[in-house]
């Protein structure tokens, strides 16, 4: 499988790339956000949503570990699990059930959920790159592969 590497020079350009993978999206969908705090994950996550039709602010819900989106006739899930202490406090709020088929999930930190989290169909890993970031876009499962030919195209 092919990783994409993407240059993206400012805050527009994540926010952009966000709305990209959101429109190739159909169906349910996982993605896992790797990066360090500040990468850019929440910020890829709001472009995301906003290209679904979520109106305002994005913030990662730190705290709650996930945030639901009710996007026309899918829900969006937006995990961070940054504060996660143990991958079992997953099983405790049900963590299948989040992940059906009429949804997408985004997923902040997934390495805290590691061996209890369901596997993604897409990882996408944020770096510094100067002033900006660089992303990598690595499908992970044939959905994954599927979105991303419809990104290049
Ligand atoms: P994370 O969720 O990974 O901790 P955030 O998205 O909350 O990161 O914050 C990223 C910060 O970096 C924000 O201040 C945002 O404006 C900025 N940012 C996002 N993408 C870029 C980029 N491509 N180049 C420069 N700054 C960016
Ligand atoms: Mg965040």
């Amino acid at each position: 499988m092919t990783n994409c590497v993407i240059p993206l020079a400012d805050e527009q350009a994540t926010i952009h790339l966000g709305e990209r993978l959101a429109k190739a999206c159909q169906g349910a969908t996982v993605i896992y956000l790797y990066g360090d705090l500040g990468a850019g994950k929440t910020t890829f996550s709001r472009g995301f949503l906003q290209a679904l039709g979520h109106k305002g602010n994005v913030k990662s819900p730190t705290y709650t570990l996930v945030e639901p989106y009710e996007l026309g006739d899918m829900m969006v899930y937006h995990f961070d699990l940054y504060r996660l202490a143990d991958p079992e406090e997953l099983e405790f709020m049900g963590i299948r059930d989040y992940f059906t088929r009429d949804a997408i999930c985004l997923v902040e930190w997934p390495q805290q959920g590691k061996g209890v989290l369901p596997e993604p169909d897409l990882e996408l890993h944020l770096s510094w790159q100067g002033e900006g970031r660089e992303a990598v876009v690595t499908p992970v499962s044939d959905a994954g592969t599927a979105l991303i030919a419809r990104l290049a195209n």
